[in-house]
């Protein structure tokens, strides 16, 4: 192994760290660095779709995530003030026979642990927060805040919705705010007194909607994130703590059980939601974007993380194809194999209408990363 690595990957999420596994699995030379100084259990749940399954089978952990995870037997769509079901999907075994994965929920906290548990320890440096790239022939340099240089062959920026390497490469573009936030909480289901509720349901109220789920097999937990509008709100944090009266008075009318889970709930969170219009280019010389860094989308089809792991599996797979030596044909069949998908997915997501009513759902949950031909 060389004293640099051959690959750095900046930001140890959800896209970073499964790109790391899948590179590590494919003996290439990776090292990821973390502004964090070090992984906090963020209070928020995250669904995998089979189409994320898939990704975590080929990283070697899906029987821990599913250990952790409840699979929920369906997707119900309910309107938010009567409950009238609107649209249900079915998932459970049915699912996972149909789609070849299961579908999962469970708590982020637990699926980070699980992708780095699949990085080994010592290729990942936190407290490393990188503040600007230089090209340097056919190397690059990364510089961090602590003064820390290092150089690569190669630069993936997995850095998130506000990458600073996007903003380097491809001008300094703030995200779009939709005038949205979600509000979310975890918190115990014994809190609820008894009241047993959906696997999975999504309650539509004219302008806004609340997801709620079970984030493990237990039912112990339980999890909900809105979308309710807020012209002001601008603050983008997994942390900034919200008021709950705010988010009770927000679905004000909706069905009783959706009050009660408000009423049973100790704190929010609040997180402004945003996304950005697609870019042209996913690369720049020797840096490629992926996940939120290079496509964010909003949270209301549940496919930003997903999204990021599939374009995690078709890069490692264009890394093991073309390698390192031949990187325009890496970022260019790497773009090419995600793009269309990515940015569908985005445009949908933004339009909210994701499982409102019947949605032919086998093009997306079907997809298989590891296999679609590169293009
Ligand atoms: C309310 C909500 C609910 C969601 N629910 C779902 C869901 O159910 N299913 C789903 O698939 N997706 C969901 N998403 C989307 C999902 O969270 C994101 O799309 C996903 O986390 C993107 O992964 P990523 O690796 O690109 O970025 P992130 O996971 O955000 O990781 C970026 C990493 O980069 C680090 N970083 C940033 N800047 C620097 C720097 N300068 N130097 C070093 N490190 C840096 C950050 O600290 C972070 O660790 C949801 C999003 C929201 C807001």
């Amino acid at each position: 192994m060389t004293s640099q690595p051959r690959i750095a990957i900046v930001g140890a999420g959800i896209g970073g760290l499964t790109l790391a596994g899948l590179m590590e699995k494919r003996a290439f030379n990776v090292t990821v660095y973390e502004q964090a100084p070090a992984f906090e259990r963020v209070g928020t749940g995250i669904q995998m779709g089979p189409n994320a399954v898939r990704v975590l089978r080929h990283l070697g952990i899906e029987a821990e995530v599913r250990d952790c995870a409840a699979i929920p037997r369906h997707w119900r769509n309910r309107d938010g003030t009567t409950g009238e079901l609107l649209n249900e999907l079915q998932l459970g075994a049915a699912a996972e026979h149909h789609f070849g994965a299961p579908y999962l929920l469970l708590h982020r906290g637990d699926l980070h642990d699980a992708l780095r548990r699949a990085v080994p320890v010592d290729r990942i440096r936190t407290g490393r927060t990188l503040i600007s790239t230089q090209r340097l022939g056919d190397r690059v340099r990364l510089i961090f805040a602590d003064g820390v240089v290092e150089e690569a062959d190669v630069l993936v920026a997995a850095d998130g919705l506000r990458s600073r390497v996007r903003a380097q490469l491809f001008a300094e573009l703030p995200p779009v705010y939709t005038g949205r936030v979600a509000f979310r909480s975890v918190f115990p289901a014994e809190r609820l007194g008894g009241l047993e509720l959906d696997d999975n349901t999504k309650w539509w109220g004219e302008d806004r909607h609340i997801v709620i789920y079970y984030l493990n097999a237990r039912r112990d937990e339980i999890y909900f994130t809105t979308s309710v509008p807020d012209p002001q709100w601008t603050d983008e944090s997994w942390s900034a703590l919200g008021d709950p009266d705010e988010v009770r008075a927000a679905l004000d009318g909706f069905h009783p059980h959706v009050s009660q889970v408000l009423a049973a709930c100790p704190e929010v969170h609040k997180w402004a939601i945003a996304d950005r219009v697609p870019l042209p280019r996913w690369s720049e010389g020797r840096v490629i974007l992926l996940g939120d860094a290079c496509h964010p989308m909003t949270p209301y089809m549940a496919q930003g993380a997903a999204q990021a792991m599939e374009d995690a599996m078709v890069l490692a797979r264009c890394f093991e194809a073309f390698g390192l030596d031949d990187l325009p044909h890496v970022a260019t069949a790497y773009q090419r194999t995600r793009e269309a998908r990515a940015s569908e997915i985005q445009a949908l997501s933004h339009r909210n209408q994701w499982m409102r009513s019947a949605t032919d759902a086998d093009w997306l949950y079907g997809y298989d990363s590891s296999s679609a031909p590169l293009i």
